[in-house]
Protein backbone atom coordinates (compact mmCIF):
# COMPACT_ATOMS: atom_id res chain seq x y z
CA UNK A 1 0.00 0.00 0.00
CA UNK A 2 1.42 3.19 -1.06
CA UNK A 3 1.16 6.23 1.43
CA UNK A 4 0.15 9.62 0.80
CA UNK A 5 3.69 11.08 1.34
CA UNK A 6 4.96 9.09 -1.42
CA UNK A 7 2.06 9.46 -3.87
CA UNK A 8 2.96 13.26 -3.51
CA UNK A 9 6.66 13.24 -3.72
CA UNK A 10 5.99 10.60 -6.83
CA UNK A 11 3.63 13.33 -8.49
CA UNK A 12 5.26 16.31 -7.46
CA UNK A 13 8.60 14.44 -9.62
CA UNK A 14 6.88 13.97 -12.33
CA UNK A 15 5.56 17.09 -12.66
CA UNK A 16 9.39 18.41 -12.35
CA UNK A 17 10.38 16.02 -15.08
CA UNK A 18 7.44 17.00 -17.25
CA UNK A 19 5.38 13.59 -17.13
CA UNK A 20 1.63 13.04 -16.16
CA UNK A 21 1.44 13.15 -12.60
CA UNK A 22 -1.08 10.33 -13.00
CA UNK A 23 1.34 7.33 -14.82
CA UNK A 24 4.24 9.32 -15.06
CA UNK A 25 4.36 8.45 -18.83
CA UNK A 26 2.82 11.02 -20.80
CA UNK A 27 4.62 13.93 -22.03
CA UNK A 28 3.24 17.16 -20.18
CA UNK A 29 4.22 19.49 -22.78
CA UNK A 30 5.47 20.20 -26.53
CA UNK A 31 8.24 22.37 -26.40
CA UNK A 32 6.21 25.36 -24.55
CA UNK A 33 2.35 23.99 -25.66
CA UNK A 34 0.53 22.33 -23.05
CA UNK A 35 -0.83 19.12 -23.80
CA UNK A 36 -4.63 18.93 -22.80
CA UNK A 37 -4.63 15.42 -21.64
CA UNK A 38 -2.46 11.99 -21.91
CA UNK A 39 -4.76 9.70 -24.16
CA UNK A 40 -2.97 6.63 -22.59
CA UNK A 41 -3.93 7.25 -18.98
CA UNK A 42 -6.68 9.07 -19.77
CA UNK A 43 -5.74 12.11 -17.02
CA UNK A 44 -7.11 15.24 -18.45
CA UNK A 45 -4.16 17.83 -16.90
CA UNK A 46 -6.30 20.81 -16.48
CA UNK A 47 -10.19 20.48 -16.40
CA UNK A 48 -11.01 24.00 -16.52
CA UNK A 49 -8.65 27.04 -17.69
CA UNK A 50 -7.26 28.14 -14.73
CA UNK A 51 -7.29 25.73 -12.39
CA UNK A 52 -3.67 25.62 -12.42
CA UNK A 53 -3.83 28.99 -11.65
CA UNK A 54 -3.28 29.35 -7.92
CA UNK A 55 -0.73 26.90 -7.95
CA UNK A 56 1.20 28.65 -11.09
CA UNK A 57 1.23 32.04 -8.94
CA UNK A 58 2.48 30.48 -5.76
CA UNK A 59 5.33 28.30 -7.27
CA UNK A 60 5.99 30.59 -10.32
CA UNK A 61 5.19 34.44 -10.37
CA UNK A 62 6.09 34.63 -6.55
CA UNK A 63 9.37 33.06 -6.70
CA UNK A 64 10.56 35.01 -10.12
CA UNK A 65 9.56 38.33 -8.21
CA UNK A 66 11.33 37.41 -4.90
CA UNK A 67 14.29 36.53 -7.30
CA UNK A 68 14.27 39.67 -8.98
CA UNK A 69 13.52 41.92 -5.95
CA UNK A 70 16.67 40.21 -4.18
CA UNK A 71 19.04 41.02 -7.12
CA UNK A 72 17.76 44.39 -7.63
CA UNK A 73 17.97 45.76 -4.20
CA UNK A 74 20.47 43.59 -3.14
CA UNK A 75 22.81 43.94 -5.49
CA UNK A 76 21.96 45.64 -9.05
CA UNK A 77 22.40 49.14 -7.24
CA UNK A 78 25.75 48.42 -5.53
CA UNK A 79 27.41 46.34 -7.83
CA UNK A 80 25.71 47.14 -11.34
CA UNK A 81 28.06 44.88 -13.69
CA UNK A 82 27.51 41.60 -11.31
CA UNK A 83 24.29 42.71 -10.61
CA UNK A 84 23.54 42.78 -14.31
CA UNK A 85 25.24 39.71 -15.24
CA UNK A 86 23.34 37.85 -12.29
CA UNK A 87 20.11 39.15 -13.57
CA UNK A 88 20.74 37.36 -16.80
CA UNK A 89 21.54 34.46 -15.05
CA UNK A 90 18.13 33.97 -13.14
CA UNK A 91 16.31 35.13 -15.91
CA UNK A 92 17.52 32.52 -18.22
CA UNK A 93 17.48 29.87 -15.83
CA UNK A 94 13.93 31.22 -15.10
CA UNK A 95 12.82 31.07 -19.10
CA UNK A 96 14.47 27.51 -19.31
CA UNK A 97 13.26 25.68 -16.05
CA UNK A 98 9.43 27.28 -17.06
CA UNK A 99 8.42 23.90 -17.73
CA UNK A 100 9.43 22.23 -14.88
CA UNK A 101 7.90 24.13 -12.52
CA UNK A 102 5.04 24.54 -14.82
CA UNK A 103 4.77 20.94 -14.40
CA UNK A 104 5.01 21.55 -10.59
CA UNK A 105 1.79 23.51 -10.58
CA UNK A 106 0.48 20.85 -13.07
CA UNK A 107 1.18 18.00 -10.30
CA UNK A 108 0.10 20.43 -7.26
CA UNK A 109 -3.41 20.61 -9.35
CA UNK A 110 -3.59 16.92 -9.88
CA UNK A 111 -2.48 16.12 -5.95
CA UNK A 112 -5.57 18.50 -4.85
CA UNK A 113 -7.76 16.46 -7.52
CA UNK A 114 -6.67 13.10 -5.28
CA UNK A 115 -7.07 14.38 -1.62
CA UNK A 116 -10.08 16.12 -3.00
CA UNK A 117 -12.10 13.85 -4.95
CA UNK A 118 -14.86 15.37 -7.23
CA UNK A 119 -17.28 13.31 -8.82
CA UNK A 120 -17.63 14.86 -11.44
CA UNK A 121 -14.32 14.47 -12.33
CA UNK A 122 -13.40 10.68 -11.91
CA UNK A 123 -9.12 10.14 -11.98
CA UNK A 124 -8.35 7.13 -13.64
CA UNK A 125 -7.62 4.14 -11.46
CA UNK A 126 -3.92 4.59 -10.45
CA UNK A 127 -1.71 2.21 -13.47
ZN1 LIG B 1 -0.84 9.59 -17.22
Amino acid sequence: MTSTRSISATALGRGLRKRCPHCGEGQLFSAWKQFERYAMCGLVYTRNPGDTWAFTVVGDRLPIGAIIILIYFGILRSHPVLGTIMMAVAVAVLVWTAPNRWGVGIALHYLSRVYWPDPADPLAPAP
